[in-house]
């Protein structure tokens, strides 16, 4: 009722990286509730985080004051619960801003710029990844600064970026409307990437042949065709496969291939060694099934492929999506509409802040940092002397340099590596050698608690920005109440840090910001601060002033040399570590629908807490019953890095070998056990296979 509310706000949810737009209802300075709203991506559709995940901004934990640790408070995780802030002491603004970039200034001192390192966050805007990238490259000289892609997409970025030129999506999940088939694999949509996936029921119902894989049952595959519940690790058997099918048949589009690519002489001689009946060992899948799928795909008129964290959490993730992007070139299914490559991005903003350069490899707009040109183009906005050319430490490297002692003191906005980060007590471990740890975040969370200082940040609802979701849109986020307590804007202590750091910073707001990354970054061309003010959402590339944007590129050749795309073969590559005797079974973390990442937000959101309250893990009935257990009965599940206990629910969806964990439980903390392995290309460890041992505990 209108009545109840003093005002109205529209803004974006602060969740996954579909970036549905919201209303938000805004009574005594509090949020009162949040309705879908008219958006490009969600047609004012909500899922149950963007619906009832508000009211954490809200709660008793919001840290409002700056902190400093306390001198004899250890660093370790041992937080008391009913009393988390045993071991800090609150400080004025001044203070803690002093003594965060003070600590940081002199290690810079005395050991060079490149003893910093920063993680910035896929939750901010994009103004505030831009000037976190902006603060290490120009304020140490160097680019050890990463961010949580590296967990999530890198290895498709990789590809992307290596054979189509561009790590984006080809074309905006919408565009399924004009498909008639689509693959969904490696990604389970209705749970991680819902309001997508109303739009993935949609195409179905219209009679779409819409045809999921994954190692995992998942409920998509009521709407599917197809489902291929194929074995884990065996993405590039069954890929090969199908694309061997449609070489053998001759089911690929010539024209297309002559036109538009190069290196098919290769990718097809390849492709000879994977038949459908040489790969159902491998995979699994009957090789009649690998056919009929085959011909569904090759003969579509047009067709899209979407894929998640299944494909690219693998040390072959790379490879896995230069499959893909094989299977979608070779077929033509790239450039037109209804046609095209989609990994679904998780965080609502993990691709506009890659897009703003928070990526070690990348300046802003993926302009290299070994681009001299590049290089000198930034140094001259940012009117700075100029950084390191060599490529900075990824989220894993920098870790394993703060155990060999190479990183001393760490700048975190808003990621939580002691929870997220393949086996985290290396990671805590690491945490806690640092000489200096600066943390910024909205609560206490697992990292903060190994933190020298910490920072009380603004929420997503409390602040103004830009945020770009999974479908190249850039969307206005716009604060709807004041922080809590002196809680401020990450962009503002940013700032603040900068300027204690020697940098001469101006900004009063993010559209100086916005304005300042427009230099550097085309993306942005024609895409203003005043007309998302009054659009609300405009897709780069944007021709034109009243162009909205393109939503699907590449109809006219690829940003690569002689704009064509590369076939780029894939070999079979192992999983890092395979089941044997003593770890017999096969362990797999994701999300669930209720809860976000590493939890700090969403069990703190009453609605969610109350529907998934408990830390749990999914094994198959039979599975259950060899051990003894009754389902909600507890297991221990042990890995070479470390032992969890949860309870155990029965699912059918999981393979009897296997066991699925979510990550987002302190008690019973996934990544405790995962396997920090990485992919070569894009430095993504492999999070979706790791060998494990479950007992009844
Ligand atoms: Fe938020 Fe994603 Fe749900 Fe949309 S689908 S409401 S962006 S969590």
């Amino acid at each position: 009722n209108s009545k109840d509310v003093d005002r109205e706000v529209a803004s974006v949810c602060p969740f996954c990286g579909v970036g549905c737009q919201v209303a938000l209802k805004i009574k005594d300075g509090r949020v009162k509730q949040v309705d879908g709203i008219d958006g490009p991506a969600n047609e004012g559709r909500l899922c149950v985080k963007g619906r009832f995940g508000y009211d954490y901004i809200h709660h008793p934990h919001r840290l409002t004051r700056p902190l400093i640790r306390l001198d004899d408070a250890p660093k370790a995780l041992d937080v008391d619960p009913a009393n988390p802030f045993t071991h800090f002491r609150a400080a004025s603004w001044e203070e803690a801003l002093d003594a965060a970039a003070g600590g940081l200034a002199r290690l810079r001192e005395a050991h060079g710029g490149e003893a910093v390192a920063g993680f910035g966050s896929a939750k901010c805007t994009n103004e505030e990844a831009y000037l976190f990238q902006k603060l290490i490259r120009q304020g140490f000289g160097h680019n050890n600064v990463d961010h949580c892609t590296r967990l999530c997409h890198a290895s498709s970025v990789a590809a992307l970026m290596e054979n189509v030129g561009s790590g984006a999506v080809t074309a905006t999940f919408n565009e399924i409307e004009h498909a008639d088939a689509a693959i969904v694999i490696g990604a389970n949509p209705a749970e991680n990437h819902p309001v997508a996936a109303t739009y993935f029921k949609q195409f179905a119902k219209r009679g779409g042949r819409l045809i999921v894989m994954d190692p995992r049952g998942q409920a998509l595959k009521r709407h599917a065709t197809h489902m291929l519940q194929f074995r884990p690790g065996a993405d590039v058997a069954l890929l090969n496969a199908i694309m061997s099918v449609i070489v053998e048949e001759g089911l690929y589009d010539q024209g297309y291939i002559d036109r538009f690519t190069e290196n098919w002489d290769a990718e097809k001689q390849h492709l000879a060694g994977f038949s459908p009946e040489a790969m159902e060992p491998l995979c699994g899948i009957p090789a009649g099934t690998i056919r009929e799928v085959a011909r569904d795909f090759a003969t579509a008129r047009a067709g899209m492929i979407f894929w998640g964290m299944g494909i690219s959490q693998h040390v072959h993730g790379t490879d896995n999506s230069r499959c893909l992007i094989n299977l979608a070139l070779m077929t033509g299914n790239v450039g037109r509409s209804g046609t095209g490559l989609h990994p679904l991005r998780g965080q609502n903003n993990v691709q506009g802040a890659s897009d703003a350069g928070l990526i070690p490899m990348f300046l802003p707009d993926y302009q290299s940092v070994t681009d001299a040109a590049a290089r000198q183009r930034f140094s001259g906005i940012w009117e700075s002397a100029g950084f390191s050319d060599a490529a900075g430490l990824t989220v894993t490297e920098i870790l394993d340099g703060v155990h060999a002692g190479r990183i001393r003191g760490m700048y975190i906005l808003g990621e939580n590596p002691a929870m997220s980060d393949p086996d985290v007590t290396h990671a805590r471990a690491a945490l806690a050698k640092l000489d200096h740890l600066v943390v910024q975040d909205i609560f206490l969370t697992e990292t903060a608690n190994f933190a020298d200082v910490i920072l009380p940040a603004a929420a997503f609802y409390e602040k103004d920005g830009t945020v770009t979701n999974t479908n190249r849109q850039v969307q206005m986020g716009r604060a709807a109440v004041s922080p809590p307590g002196d809680a401020r804007p990450d962009w503002k202590i940013t700032v603040a840090l900068a300027r204690r750091l020697g940098l001469d910073w101006a900004y009063d707001h993010p559209s100086q910001v916005f304005a300042e990354m427009k230099q550097g970054m085309r993306s942005l061309d024609n895409i203003t601060w005043d007309r998302l003010e009054k659009e609300g959402a405009i897709t780069y590339p944007c021709l034109s002033e009243t162009d909205p944007g393109q939503a699907v590129v590449f109809g006219d050749g690829f940003p690569r040399p002689e704009g064509r795309a590369r076939f780029a073969p894939a070999d079979i590559v192992p999983p890092d570590e395979l089941p044997d005797d003593d770890y017999p079974m096969i362990l797999t973390t994701g999300r669930q629908l209720e809860h976000w990442h590493t939890g700090s937000m969403t069990r703190r959101s009453k609605v969610l807490d109350a529907m998934e309250p408990q830390a749990n893990c999914s094994l198959h009935p039979s599975t259950l019953r060899k051990l003894g257990v009754e389902p909600g009965g507890m297991v221990r599940l042990e890995t070479r890095r470390g032992t969890v206990d949860v309870m155990a629910r029965t699912d059918r969806a999981v393979a009897p070998d296997m066991v699925f964990l979510p990550f987002a439980y302190v008690e019973a903390a996934a990544n405790i056990l995962t396997n920090p392995a990485l992919d070569p290309f894009g430095k993504i460890p492999e999070f979706k296979f790791a060998a494990v041992r479950v007992t009844a505990s």
